[in-house]
């Protein structure tokens, strides 16, 4: 804790863990500084559990398994239309607290929740997803039927950048489909995920069914190697899910783990290219460019389309509204931390360097009434190569990189020899250009004149390459394949006097 913490601490408020339906203080021996990034201050303090900590949550989960795996889904889905009630009756409340600790804008805030949200709509109808398959007489008088059942308790460890979409991937899935779970939310911005316990319980969640421990690796290690915890799901930066799928995986569990993203946008020439800037500018610089699907990649096709585009670009970018995501006039917020400013600035110093051309520089951004608040200026550059380290590496701030090739044959080569396969869009008027790309991209999803295409809750989201590890993607009907086993029956009822007999081969028709 540093000395700076140990002076307020009296004073400031603490952020602890939610356990079996209440309040948990647990170990309190280790805490971190939450801060408000629009001022730059400390706002809080949160608990960072100790491995005892996390073990008294799993127990808590693994306690309430059984009854909560015996119970109906229909029963189970109820709990989740109610839940759903009570995150519209709160939105504006828990939106406010989002923005208080992470700093996007209001609206955007909303708009996670909602996304969120969706999911626990599509949770609602988890008596229809839970349905098996069924042949009757697969042989003479002999059945079979497939069903899919809870695993136990279930761990989700999620990122600062959606602290309610992105739990809200995870556990109204794995609830509904039975399970326990234990969240392990990002120490940047923690409060909202109590908010979420609390109104599961007043939606009716028996308690112990979900829980959350706040911490750093110290929790997630605890949570990685229990053996209670049958299933992790994470999302976060990709050298982190490599090591939540390794250590996950080794111990038995089943893993899905999201990464970090580069995504690149390619702009033909036929595109129109006001409609194309307008998208850039949402998908760059929306959530200051803090989201696993934002586009930090322009892929402009010919030297014309990219001098029309940057033209385009560059008043925009310089034209950006920036300031306290509660100010409803604001188009783009801080990021999160002072570190994560310095290490974005560090990114633009080091794009100067190799040689990339910077058009609009964000660094030393000042927003009046916020001198201390951790603002980066949108920034764009041109001409960016493949060698650079601001192409090459996910920057997660304010920054686009218009990268010029010849043709859309060198287009689809950048974004498929990237390492990253999170998300890619093409803005074009071609129909068969735009056909050849989503056939043969390398990429999870993929948007056509979409800039972002983030899938529904009813579909499934996830990346490629190392934008994902392990076998099943988020929410939809991944999530129920991915929280569920599968058991396959197979029944014969003999009559009395029926006899066949021992039988030494395999059976066959
Ligand atoms: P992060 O990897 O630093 O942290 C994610 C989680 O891992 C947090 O809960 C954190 O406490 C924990 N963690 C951090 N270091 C750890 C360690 N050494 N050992 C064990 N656990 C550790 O990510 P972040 O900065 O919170 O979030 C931004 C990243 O998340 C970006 O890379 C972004 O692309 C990615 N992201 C990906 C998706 C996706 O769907 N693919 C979605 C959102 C964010």
């Amino acid at each position: 804790m540093s000395a700076q913490i140990s002076e307020r601490s009296a004073t400031l408020p603490r952020i602890g863990h939610y356990i079996a339906g209440k309040p948990y203080a647990g170990s309190a021996a280790r805490s971190a500084p939450v801060y408000d990034p629009a001022r730059g201050e400390i706002a809080a303090e949160v608990a960072l559990a100790s491995a005892d900590d996390v073990d008294v949550a799993v127990r808590a989960a693994n306690e309430a398994f059984h009854a909560w795996s015996q119970t109906p889904p229909l029963k189970r889905a109820r709990v989740m239309f109610r839940f759903k009630d009570l995150i519209e009756r709160d939105m504006d409340k828990l939106a406010r607290i989002v923005v208080h600790e992470h700093g996007k804008v209001l609206s955007d805030a909303k708009g996670e929740i909602v996304r969120g949200l969706e999911v626990v709509e599509y949770a609602c109808g988890i008596p229809e997803l839970l349905k098996g398959e069924y042949t009757e007489q697969i042989a003479n008088g002999i059945d079979a039927w497939t069903m899919r059942q809870a695993l136990g308790v279930c761990a989700g460890i999620t990122p600062f950048n959606f602290p309610a979409m992105v739990p809200m991937w995870m556990f109204p899935m794995a609830i509904a489909c039975g399970n326990t779970f234990v969240l392990k939310p990002s120490e940047r911005d923690p409060s909202l995920s109590l908010e979420l316990a609390k109104l599961l319980k007043e939606a009716g969640l028996p308690d112990g069914v979900f829980n959350v421990v706040q911490g750093d690796k110290t929790a997630v290690d605890a949570l990685l190697d229990h053996p209670l915890v049958r299933a992790v799901s994470f999302v976060g930066s990709t050298p982190i899910a490599e090591y939540i799928y390794s250590r996950g995986s080794a111990q038995g569990k089943r893993v899905q783990a999201l990464g970090g993203a580069k995504n690149h946008m390619i702009v033909m020439p036929d595109a129109d290219l006001d409609k194309t800037a307008d998208a850039l500018m949402g998908a760059g610089y929306g959530a200051a460019g803090e989201r696993c699907m934002a586009i930090s990649v322009a892929v402009a096709v010919g030297e014309a389309t990219a001098d029309a585009l940057v033209e385009r670009l560059a008043p925009r970018v310089r034209a950006l509204r920036i300031g306290s995501g509660l100010d409803e006039s604001v188009e783009m917020g801080p990021v999160v931390t002072s570190q994560h400013k310095d290490r974005i600035t560090g990114y633009i110093d080091d794009g100067v360097q190799s040689g990339a051309e910077l058009v609009v520089d964000g660094r030393g951004y000042q927003v009046a009434g916020c001198e201390q608040g951790f603002f980066v200026g949108g920034t764009l550059f041109d001409r960016v190569t493949p060698s650079m380290r601001i192409y090459r590496e996910e920057i997660f701030g304010p920054v686009l990189c218009v990268v010029r090739v010849r043709d859309f044959a060198s287009a689809l080569k950048l974004v498929d020899d990237h390492e990253y396969g999170n998300g890619t869009s093409i803005f074009t008027r071609d129909g068969q250009v735009a056909r050849e790309f989503a056939h043969r991209v390398q990429v999870g999803m993929i948007g056509i004149n979409v800039p972002i295409p983030v899938p529904m809750a009813f579909h499934s989201f996830g990346g490629w390459k190392k934008s994902l590890m392990g076998d099943h993607h988020a929410h939809g009907p991944e999530s129920v394949r991915f929280y569920t086993r599968q058991k396959a029956v197979t029944q014969r009822w003999l009559n009395h006097d029926e006899s066949t007999g021992a039988e030494f081969a395999m059976p066959t028709h």
